[in-house]
């Protein structure tokens, strides 16, 4: 049955549900009412709803927000500072001597806030973070109004956060508690990586994740290096090593996984766990292509991140979603690899999955919470329009994206920012520029 009123009722030229692979829906409406969707339907038959607010899309694609799966927001304070170096270089040289001398809350706060507004304003509405101060991830997250998941990074050494592993994880714990009644902020644990993080902590992980009933998320298999690493240390390579230790669940969100044989692409498919794909920041730091079409036909899920400003540049999802469909037919030599309906479920329903949210949101269907983001086609960028699902991957840039909302509630209004003020944003920027600058 229709409903005869709601608060909202959006009208779009297509909707692109995600429901099926490359569902299209022409001149339909989407009724929202308490952040929910309760009726998706023809736009000619929507004038018996009445509505607080009508906003008609007119020639843009309506479709559900972005999932950026594997991201260090606050990092956005370091974007451009060192580029071109190789891996040790940079990190050893440039970025942790940075992060030694800046990273506090308020670093993490006003970095993070810049990068949720670039991430908005590419039609972003969850993110998946990983870093430190988890506090200033969890309020920027709150002030932004996306759904953020807040990683707290475990790590064997000490950084300006914590001393040792024990001492990460009750830091994490103390600061989750504070934001546990926060619908939109939940906390993950998140040991920082095979090489940073021993058996013990791992295996005290597993535990707490259990008794908390949190998601765990790790960068595992990034480089070739890291591989061969870890079967020199432990004698065995780093996801057999994680198998052992019972990280392998559906809990588990896998940043990278470039470097697996076919044995682990299998194994990563039967044991349910998510796979964050970053192909920008896989490039950029020369890592490798990660075999995305084999674990999709193995039947694994796997999301899309940015990973940090640092290694991207850009926290630029339609850019992700474009370069996951360009990329894995480079890999494979197969150009009907990861077409682009799938790349845009791998960007949604498939990054909702991964944080336990694919019954919530991800796709257009009444009964779920509304994210979702308009894009304009009406430009000369994609003009004609024959399909927009074609449109949105390979042609549309993130400044087509209009409208973001996030259970129903306006994030980006007509491209201006809704909940985050720009002025105040490059201000901020401009300030820790010259911190960082004069040390
Ligand atoms: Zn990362």
């Amino acid at each position: 049955m229709l409903p005869t009123h709601c608060d909202t009722l959006i009208s779009a030229r297509w909707i692109i549900t995600v429901e099926h692979d490359g569902e299209v829906l022409e001149n339909h409406s989407v009724a929202i009412e308490k952040g929910h969707i309760v009726a998706i339907l023809p736009t000619a038959a929507a004038a018996g709803i009445a509505s607080d607010e009508h906003i008609d899309l007119g020639q843009q694609v309506l479709m559900p927000g972005l999932v950026n799966l594997h991201g260090h927001s606050s990092m956005t304070l370091l974007r451009g500072l060192a580029d071109d170096k190789t891996l040790m270089d940079w990190l050893n040289n440039h970025i942790w001597p940075a992060e030694g001398r800046h990273v506090r809350d308020d670093f993490v706060f006003d970095g993070s806030l810049l990068a949720m507004a670039e991430m908005i304003r590419c039609g972003t509405t969850t993110i998946n973070d990983m870093y430190f101060f988890h506090g200033a991830v969890a309020r920027a997250g709150l002030a932004a109004g996306m759904r953020t998941f807040v990683g707290c990074s475990i790590l064997e050494f000490p950084t300006n956060y914590a001393n040792n592993a024990d001492d990460y994880i009750s830091k994490a714990l103390a600061e989750r508690r504070e934001y546990l009644g926060e619908e939109l902020v939940t906390f993950t644990l998140a040991p920082h990586a095979p090489y940073t993080v021993s058996d013990d902590t791992f295996r005290k992980v597993v535990t707490l994740a259990e008794e908390e009933d949190m998601l765990i998320h790790c960068h595992i298999h990034e480089t070739a290096d890291e591989v061969e690493g870890g079967v020199r240390e432990h004698h065995q390579r780093p996801l057999a090593r994680l198998k052992a230790l019972g990280l392998l669940t559906p809990r588990l969100i896998a940043a990278h996984m470039v470097h697996l044989s076919e044995e682990e692409v299998a194994l990563a498919a039967r044991h349910g766990l998510s796979i964050a794909h970053n192909p920008s920041s896989n490039m950029k730091l020369a890592s490798g292509i990660a075999p995305v079409k084999a674990l999709l036909d193995a039947g694994a899920n796997v999301g899309l991140g940015t990973d940090g400003a640092a290694s991207n540049n850009k926290l630029d999802m339609l850019a992700e979603t474009r370069l996951a469909a360009l990329l894995a037919k480079v890999g494979t030599g197969d150009p009907t690899a990861v077409p682009a309906a799938t790349a845009i479920r791998m960007a949604t329903l498939n990054g909702a999955r991964a944080l336990g949210l694919g019954e919530r949101t991800g796709s257009v269907r009444v009964g779920k919470e509304a994210d979702l983001i308009a894009i304009d086609l009406a430009r000369v960028e994609t003009a004609p329009a024959f399909d927009p699902v074609s449109h949105v991957v390979y042609a549309a840039g993130r400044e087509q994206v209009s409208h973001v909302w996030v259970k129903g509630r306006p994030l980006l209004k007509a491209h201006r920012l809704v909940t985050l003020d720009e002025q105040d944003l490059l201000g901020r920027a401009e300030d820790w520029r010259n911190r960082i600058l004069s040390h």
